[in-house]
């Protein structure tokens, strides 16, 4: 597998071990991971902290983010979507959208490419989190 995806399933992993959402992301630039993170909406009782928020934060102030790729394990919502947009990220990898749609339609619609990989470890991770745990998981989604 794609070794950047493998370290978003890192962070979304460790995420699900402190009792967190199992989602994860990195940030890349030339082949290097320059940030990456997970979400911490549990863990620090926020609602902002997405897998992606964290990740960019973490990352710190880079300049610009002419040729940086943002991998995540799920989709990127509209509020990480909007980050994408905002920053000027102009691609995306999602380890899936089977269990949330995103805004895939929306990044596409401000060119940027997104790419789903559709892996069945990001399915199966995010698909048991959310039989285990509906109400933390529609709580992320706004439901
Ligand atoms: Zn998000």
């Amino acid at each position: 597998m794609d070794e950047f995806m493998q370290a978003a399933i890192a962070q979304a992993q460790k995420s699900r071990l402190e009792g967190g959402i199992p989602i994860g992301s990195v940030l890349v630039k030339s082949d290097k991971i320059i940030g990456q993170g997970h979400n911490k909406r549990v863990q620090d009782g926020d609602p902002m902290t997405h897998a992606e928020i964290d990740c960019l934060r973490n990352a710190g102030r880079i300049g610009n983010y002419k040729g940086t790729i943002l991998y995540s394990t799920l989709m990127p919502c509209y509020l990480c979507a909007g980050a994408v947009v905002q920053f000027g990220i102009k691609k995306v990898v999602a380890g899936e959208s089977a269990n949330f749609p995103g805004a895939r339609e929306f990044m596409e619609s401000h060119d940027v490419e997104v790419i789903d990989l559709d892996l069945d470890e990001c399915k199966q991770m995010m698909d048991e989190f959310i039989q285990n745990n509906p109400l933390l998981w529609n709580e992320d989604i706004g439901e």
